[in-house]
Parts: C-alpha cells; structure tokens; sequence
C-alpha cells in the first residue's frame, strides 16, 4: 500500500502542530507508523490522500452512524449555508433541535447545546455541583469524560484516596475532589459514599463503557447506581456521548431503562460537525444561566450549520429504526465472525460487544473493569491493527477503542473484514 504522501505531510504536520495531529490518537502513538491522511469519505469507505481506500471502522469516532455524507444531511446543509454561518442570536433551528431531543429523550426535559463532549460533560458537572452544592464527583477507572481538568484522574487502585491528576498542567486541587470507582464493582461507589455521605454531588458514568475498548454494564450496575444515587442525593449522570443515539434512538437511557438526573451527548449529536449537549431535569437545568445561578455559556454553542447537520441526522434515526438493526445485525456478525476464528486458531482474544460497538481484546480474560481491559497485550494488538490497515480496514489505531459499524456497512465489508482477520490469525496462530 503507497503512503508517500501521507508520509510527506505527517512530516511537515509534524513541525507545525504538537504529534502533528489536532487530537492525540490520530497520530497512532499506540501502534507506530505513519497516519493516513484522508482527502475524502463516502458511505463506508475513506479515500486517503494516496489513493487508498478503507472500510471505515471509526466513524469519525461515533457521529457517522448512518456513513458518511448521507445525501439529505448535505442537502440541508447546504441550503443552510446559503442563509449564513452564523448570528450569535437566537434562531428557530436551536427550538426544533431541543424539541427532537426532548422527544426521543423524555427523561431529558431541558437541554443546552455546547460544542464538544468535553464541555458538555465539564459543564453538567458545574450544574450537579451547583444543584446540590457539594465538591466531591464520582467517575470510574476507565472511562473517558473528555479533557477537562476535573475529568483527567489517573485512576489508581487507591479507591479511597484523592485523585491524582493524569497530566501535566493540571493543579492537584483541579482533581482532589474527584474519587474514582471501579467499574462494575457498586461495592467500590458505596464505600465512597459511606465515607462521604453528604460530600458527593453527582457519579458519573459512561453507560457502556467505550473507551477502555468496550465494556458492557453488568446486570444490575446501572440499576445499583440509580439506587445509591438516589438514597444519598446525589445526581447521577450518563455520559452518552458515545452511546446516545446509538444504543438505540434514546440511547442508553432507553436500553437500560435507567433514568439518570443528567445526560450528556456529543459525536452523533453534531452529524460530524462539532456539537455537544448537556440536558436533564427540568429543576436541575433551571440552575444554568440564565435563569439560574450556574454560569455557562458559548459564542458558537446552538450554531446554525451545526444544528442542522446534527437534527437532519437524528430525525432520520427518530423515524427509521430499522437503522439500529442494521448495525446490531452486523456488529453482531463481526463478533460472531471473531469468536470463531479465536476458537479456531486458539487465539487468546476476547470479544465485547453490544449494539454497534465491538472490541477485540488481545486476552484470554472477560473484561469487564479497566484493570482487565489492561491486560490486553497490546503488541500483539499493534501487529494486528497494521495488518488489517493495510489490508484495507480502518480500526481505531489503539486496543482501547471501539469498531463502530454504521448504517451505510453491508455484509460484504463485514464479511472481508473477518476474511482479513482469518488470513492475520491463520498466520500468526494456525498449526505450522
Ligand atoms: C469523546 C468523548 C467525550 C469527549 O468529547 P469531545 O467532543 O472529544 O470533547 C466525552 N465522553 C465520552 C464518553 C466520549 O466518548
């Protein structure tokens, strides 16, 4: 496969931007090699600047879940462009948008647009801590709840002590009030609680765990955490950045039948144009300002290109459920696929899975918590990754993301896909 001129500009990208990329794990600090820079996607292929193509298995990370450029999406957002970027006033579109989400959504009663997840999530924290007027937060090792400072812990196994901030720049006291928890384990957020009973303002959690590869809530976690939450009045929020719009149309709140005080979207939300969210209760949404006491605000937040692209996506998923089919019928496929093979060749794999996320763990252990998901051998990992990448199929560049399937995949890519991986398994495990 020719990357000479992706090679070429990873080297001047290189000089001018940190890693050379805007987000780190574009830059395949994980696996090595040379990035592919992409000039242009369709449905389910990417098409790098050397002329290869790819089976997308990112999705730009979750917000193609129908595959790229859906025609209608580029319709409408085209004729939107002709009205004006945007006006940093009030537009019609922001009404439409809230009145969509609030009705695939019921639980979420108020909503406030934002431009990423990580303000999102930085924000419904500022609402939680206001709301109750305690410090302390909850979040589980392994769980990704964007950049900002309180968010970024390295989650040791010390449940019980002060987190301690994972980078550089980040005053302690950003991150002394946040504890972490194990995932899957509600022994772990009731031993917090026990010790902080009237400290704790809000957990949260990712409702499928998705950035530690994929981790699926057990039977009664979401349940237990509803409950503890409740008992000690303290909010619980749903990171659904990944899985809102994606489990299904109302997200994890509607899959896991648990109702959370806040809600956090992103990714899908935006139709691939920066767009986060942030909604809930009404009672607790009337703390944002204006009306309330809890600042928040931003210049772009509501613009009307964004609105658009995201709502003309989201309608679509509102009106045609046959999509979360689609990728479930697929995703499962691919699991299935998998499993197969690393029974097989005797591959010391797992498979996670559920919906259209999927993760293949380079161990023989069931994951279920971030300690187990670190026990994936992420050399073996790394070899897999390139081979499938030259092979045509665009993964994630690390051990710790999920494949995300979308609406425009069929089975042939699934099916070449699993070819691929039998003839990388075959290789490297089958009987010489
Ligand atoms: C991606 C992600 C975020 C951060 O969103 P950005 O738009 O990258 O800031 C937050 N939470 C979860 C669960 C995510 O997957």
């Amino acid at each position: 496969m020719k990357t000479i001129y992706s090679e070429t500009l990873y080297e001047r990208a290189r000089e001018l931007m940190p890693g050379g990329v805007n987000s780190p794990v574009r830059a395949f600090q994980s696996v090595g090699g040379i990035p592919r820079f992409i000039h242009r996607a369709k449905e389910q292929y990417l098409y790098d600047e050397d002329g290869n193509v790819y089976i997308d298995y990112i999705g730009s990370w979750g917000p193609m879940i129908l595959g790229h450029n859906p025609d209608f999406v580029i319709k409408a957002v085209k004729e939107q462009l002709e009205n004006g970027l945007s006006y940093g006033i009030a537009t019609a579109l922001e009404v439409e948008m809230a009145e969509l989400i609030t009705q695939m959504v019921p639980c979420v009663e108020m909503i406030r647009m934002v431009n990423s997840g990580t303000e999102a999530v930085m924000s419904a924290i500022r609402v939680a801590r206001g709301f109750t007027g305690r410090d302390k937060i909850v979040k589980f090792e392994g769980c990704y709840h964007g950049h900002a400072d309180a968010m970024l812990v390295k989650a040791g196994s010390g449940v019980m002590t002060a987190g301690i901030p994972d980078s550089s720049g980040v005053p302690k006291g950003c991150t002394a009030d946040t504890l972490s928890a194990v995932y899957n384990d509600l022994d772990s957020v009731e031993a917090l609680f026990s010790k902080f009973p009237n400290e704790i303002a809000c957990v949260i959690v990712e409702p499928v765990a998705a950035n530690m590869g994929v981790v699926v809530p057990q039977k009664g976690f979401l349940q237990g955490l509803r409950r503890i939450c409740s008992q000690y009045h303290a909010l619980l929020i749903f990171d659904e950045v990944i899985t809102g719009f994606r489990l299904q149309a109302d997200g994890a709140v509607g899959y896991f039948n648990v109702i959370p005080d806040l809600v956090t979207y992103g990714k899908i939300i935006g139709g691939g144009m920066p767009v986060g969210a942030y909604g809930g209760k009404k009672d607790i949404m009337q703390m944002v300002s204006p009306l309330g006491s809890v600042y928040q605000a931003g210049t772009l937040s509501g613009n009307p290109i964004a609105m658009c692209a995201g709502m003309h996506q989201l309608r679509y998923l509102k009106h045609h459920p046959e999509v979360y089919h689609h990728i479930g019928f697929l995703s499962h496929r691919l699991r299935s696929g998998l499993e197969e093979i690393i029974e097989h060749y005797h591959v010391p794999c797992t498979v996670n899975g559920i919906g259209s996320l999927t993760c293949l763990y380079f161990t023989k252990e069931h994951v279920t918590n971030y300690a187990l998901a670190k026990s994936a051998n992420t050399d073996l990992f790394r070899d897999y990754f390139h081979f499938m990448l030259d092979n045509g199929n665009y993964f994630g560049p690390s051990q710790f993301e999920a494949v995300f399937v979308s609406n425009a995949h069929t089975l042939r890519e699934i099916d070449k896909t699993l070819s691929d991986a039998d003839l990388y398994f075959a290789s490297v495990f089958g009987k010489k």
